[in-house]
């Protein structure tokens, strides 16, 4: 016998870590990153986990992911990419209503292989322009009509074929000398099936087929090469007609009713209640005024961080609450720069770089612990939270998840991809988009949206609590958030758990155990000791 074996009767299992309310009743704030989640038992492999989430009392998704409203992160092109992958998009009200029902609309009305907003060009615009339209935007099958808008009378369309082979001096020619004509084009009905388009332009063997209604004025496009790579998305969130779901935030002032009805005409799903510290009486009769007057409409109220501030908005009827304050990447809510000189103020900063801080606002709390105290408390109501803030990696999503929410939503992670708004640029040989805080000065001078999100109409200087900086190319969130979700099912394989379900269970239960990490484990769990490396994750 070993000398090692030191009983021979039967041994009790030790208790390895401790329940996430141990974890999180200790008196201090904690974060992602302070914190692991212990490995449990697989029967089941990774693609079997369920990431099936209730975001809303009345709306699922299958994919535990939520775009944040932010005017760098979602506008109708993040919103559709985020329903067809299986969560959703929240369009940022740091525009007029007009503009934010459109892009609303924009996603309602999607669908898949159309080009429902096509870049469209008048007669009297010149060749020059569609070689500026094809370095700006890639393509160059541009249609052309009567006014240069959609939804007027189509004349025709421009394709590589008309204007390649162009001598330079003609490139200040009008396009109708050059277009292809409305006479000699293959054109469809409004109400064609894609696999009707399809064949059209396969016997045609034509590269676009412009879509126009019973008074041939232009309503969509359809691209050869978008059919050729079409794909199915079994994750899609869709409402019962089958509509991609969307969200949109507003304000809780007297002129956001105005800009409620546009969004409710356009179809808005769910709308959230976008205030820094969402426990107020103006957000508590926003929610009584949207449950009185559009009764099916879903209201995300926040952001909380406590469960007393949950407990108004549940009160007054919310459908979720958004937890999250002075989290968020761009965020500088908890410390706020005093008085910067003009001089550091223009110079850029790089990662963390010391600035003169002092803490403004005082206010807010550490992620994790936020999360599941708010969580605790409005499970008992059946109301889902939605971790807002801090994410910036996909492993920060599975804890959240086991703290209790029912999805997290991102701004930085999401920024920099493709779908969110905005023009790539290079600095230093690198690619970037432009991301900024909603509390930044330069989004607050956008539009007053913004603005009312962090002050009150008698703010009289306004103190940014937000930073305007960039975000590295991410390529498409088509690539992006399927790498998300393999991400969470690993993590939930590795705790043991079939679905999110079922982790918020073993995790209310203690089954699910956690434990605290020191700084030198969290240096021990991110890569060291090598010269150099490369990080590729998908
Ligand atoms: P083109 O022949 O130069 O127009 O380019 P392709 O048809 O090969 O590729 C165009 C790609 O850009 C397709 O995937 C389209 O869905 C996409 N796209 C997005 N917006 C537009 C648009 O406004 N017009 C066109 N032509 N394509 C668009
Ligand atoms: P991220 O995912 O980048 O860490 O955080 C995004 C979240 O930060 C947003 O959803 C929003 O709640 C919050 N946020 C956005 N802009 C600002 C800002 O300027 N200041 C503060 N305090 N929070 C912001």
């Amino acid at each position: 016998m070993a000398d090692y074996l030191i009983s021979d009767g039967p041994t009790p299992l030790p208790q390895d870590g401790c329940p996430a309310s141990q974890l999180f009743n200790g008196g201090d704030g904690l974060t992602y990153n302070d914190f692991l989640i212990l490995p449990g038992y697989i029967d089941f492999t990774a693609d079997e986990v369920d990431l099936t989430c209730a975001l809303t009392k009345n709306v699922t998704l299958k994919a535990p992911i939520v775009s944040s409203p932010m005017d760098t992160v979602t506008e109708s092109g993040m919103a559709i990419a985020m329903a067809l992958c299986g969560g959703i998009g929240i369009i940022h009200h740091n525009c007029t209503g007009e503009f934010q029902a459109n892009e609303v609309k924009k996603v309602k009305k999607y669908e898949q292989g159309f080009i429902v907003d096509p870049v469209v060009m008048g007669p009297k615009h010149t060749v020059k322009d569609v070689f500026q339209a094809k370095s700006k935007h890639g393509f160059c099958g541009i249609p052309i009509t009567e006014t240069g808008a959609l939804g007027s009378k189509l004349l025709g369309i421009i394709t590589a074929r008309d204007i390649d082979f162009l001598p330079q001096e003609k490139y200040d020619l009008p396009l109708h000398a050059v277009m292809t004509k409305r006479e000699e084009l293959v054109v469809a009905r409004a109400n064609v099936t894609l696999k009707e388009a399809n064949n059209l332009l396969q016997t045609a063997k034509k590269g676009k087929l412009p879509i126009v209604n019973d008074k041939d004025e232009l309503v969509s496009l359809i691209s050869r090469t978008d059919l050729k790579k079409h794909r199915d998305y079994p994750l899609a969130s869709k409402d019962a007609s089958k509509q991609l779901l969307v969200g949109a935030a507003i304000g809780t002032r007297e002129d956001d009713k105005d800009r409620l009805e546009l969004l409710v005409q356009a179809g808005v799903d769910v709308v959230v209640l976008d205030s820094s510290q969402g426990n107020s009486v103006y957000q508590v009769n926003m929610i009584r005024y949207i449950k009185r007057n559009h009764p099916e409409l879903q209201v995300i109220a926040g952001n909380v961080v406590t469960a007393g501030q949950a407990k108004n908005l549940i009160d007054a009827g919310a459908d979720a609450l958004r937890v999250g304050m002075g989290s968020g990447s761009i965020c500088i809510t908890q410390e706020v720069v005093v008085k910067p000189s003009p001089k550091s103020a223009k110079r850029k900063k790089k990662d963390g770089e010391g600035e003169h801080t002092s803490t403004f606002m005082a206010v807010g709390r550490p992620q994790g612990t936020a999360v599941y105290k708010v969580a605790e408390y409005a499970r008992h109501f059946g109301v889902p939270v939605i971790a807002d803030g801090g994410i910036t990696t996909v492993g920060h999503i599975t804890k959240c998840l086991a703290l209790g929410a029912s999805a997290g939503m991102m701004g930085s992670l999401l920024a920099g991809t493709t779908e969110a708004p905005g023009e790539y640029f290079f600095s230093d040989g690198v690619r970037l988009k432009k991301y900024r805080g909603m509390g930044s000065l330069d989004a607050m001078e956008k539009n007053k949206a913004s603005a009312s999100r962090y002050f009150s109409e008698h703010d009289k200087l306004k103190v940014a609590q937000g930073v305007s900086g960039s975000i590295v190319d991410k390529g498409s969130v088509h690539k992006f958030v399927p790498y998300l979700i393999a991400g969470i099912q690993h993590g939930c394989q590795d705790i043991g758990a079939r679905s999110l379900t079922e982790l918020r269970e073993k995790m209310y239960s203690g089954e699910v155990r956690f434990e605290k990490r020191t700084p030198s484990a969290q240096m021990e769990g991110s890569v060291h000791s090598l010269h150099s490396y490369e990080k590729r994750l998908f």
